[in-house]
């Protein structure tokens, strides 16, 4: 059975397409009429409207990074003329850069779609501890929650000893915030005496603008008995994807068009492939078309035991420039450390080199105790790196223990492009 917010999240893959395509043709047309950017990008393109009928056409379009929007902002404030003049414009959020963006209609589903696939809803307290200040956050979440019938306290960036009070007071019953946030108003709590467990009655709680590490997810579910979920989105676009109850992957919104690219090209890549995460919000204020996040992903294309069927972004693997790409693929640190949690008391380093025109890649591995059957552990190693990184390992090389320091890169660079 599947538990959507609405008929949009279980629909088929195809008509998602022809919505999608649909979506991206009104918003093109209205940004033509609306918006001065968009009509000189298609001037100085050459392109016309009728060049662009399918999702393929659409990476015609240039890739805008936060750095290209925020130069667009700067030479003509202060919208970049990417908006829509005619629009009513009901707030203004500023973030760092600065960058200004006119907030979206109030009857967008902005986070809505998330809280609820967190089981949030009506009878809920949620403690939203997002900045309510110049920034989207706060005020945005906030929108989410009320759509779902949850009752909000807006304690923003209070100090952790005034959430605690909050949190005991009012019977809270949900937290949304950072990991790190919520991590700290524990330990405050603990702190002034309580057992966060037995005398709260905190069950939920849904991350953003930070990474929950795999260690601090289960502390919060083990220790705490609070039920995680993580929410990723971006300033500038809004909401782009949510876990759902089965937690392998984050649904991507209905309200977006995520393309997953190669930064160096633009071109989308196939699912399963890593790449940047470029995002598309479909509206009618403020026409950024195809903004590229700077965040590493691939997306999951087989279904979701959930009922969605919506592809899912495998979490974030780490930022463009962090990543090396080797046979035309990204490699991230992330992933490598995924690799290393999956195998007890292994240390390693990747070495890609080139020969012959021909990039190689060597794991140099260190085993903290003798392994017997190292062959086995080898062809492990070997298929779980494929699983994770798409990437085939040429060879693998035993070092001896003490050989890997803890500030050692984990990937080593050894091509010389001549
Ligand atoms: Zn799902």
């Amino acid at each position: 059975m599947s538990d959507c917010y609405d008929y949009e999240e279980c629909m088929p893959l195809e008509e998602r397409e022809r919505r999608q395509t649909l979506q991206i043709m009104k918003m093109l047309d209205a940004g033509l009429q609306r918006s001065s950017r968009i009509r000189k990008m298609f001037t100085e393109l050459k392109l016309d409207y009728s060049d662009i009928k399918t999702l393929s056409d659409f990476e015609k379009l240039p890739v805008t990074s936060r750095e290209k929007l925020i130069e667009l902002e700067m030479s003509e404030p202060p919208y970049g003329g990417l908006n829509n003049t005619d629009a009513d414009v009901d707030r203004i959020f500023i973030s760092p850069g600065p960058v200004y963006e006119p907030h979206l209609s109030e009857s967008y589903h902005l986070w809505a779609r998330a809280y609820y696939a967190a089981g949030i809803g009506k009878g809920d307290v949620v403690l939203n501890a997002f900045s309510y200040h110049m920034v989207a956050a706060g005020l945005t979440f906030h929108g989410g929650l009320r759509n779902v019938g949850a009752t909000v306290i807006p304690s923003g960036t209070s100090s952790s000893q005034l959430q605690v009070e909050l949190i005991r007071d009012l019977a809270v019953t949900a937290y949304t915030g950072t990991p790190s946030f919520l991590m700290a108003i524990i330990s405050k709590a603990e702190e002034m005496g309580y057992n966060f467990k037995k005398d709260f009655k905190v069950r939920r709680a849904c991350f953003a603008a930070e990474p929950l590490a795999p260690s601090l997810r289960e502390k919060f579910e083990r220790e705490y008995a609070i039920d995680t979920y993580q929410m990723y989105g971006a300033t500038e676009v809004g909401d782009v994807s949510f876990e759902c109850k089965e937690k392998k992957g984050w649904h991507v919104c209905e309200e977006v068009l995520v393309e997953i690219v190669d930064p160096a090209t633009g071109k989308k890549v196939p699912p399963g492939m890593l790449g940047e995460v470029v995002v598309t919000r479909f509206n009618n204020t403020f026409f950024l078309f195809r903004f590229g996040t700077g965040d590493l992903s691939r997306l999951i294309a087989s279904p979701c035991m959930c009922g969605r069927t919506s592809f899912r972004l495998d979490g974030i693997a780490g930022r463009v420039g962090d990543a090396v790409k080797v046979r035309g693929l990204f490699v991230a640190p992330s992933q490598l450390n995924k690799i290393k949690e999956n195998f007890d008391g292994i240390k390693f380093q990747l070495l890609i080199g080139r020969v012959a025109h021909e990039d190689i890649l060597i794991i140099k591995l260190e085993l903290k105790e003798a392994v017997l059957d190292t062959k086995s552990l080898e062809e492990d190693l070997k298929r779980f790196f494929k699983e994770i990184c798409t990437v085939r390992i040429d060879r693998l090389e035993f070092l001896k223990p003490g050989s890997l320091k803890d500030d050692d890169r984990l990937i080593v660079d050894q091509r010389e492009w001549k």
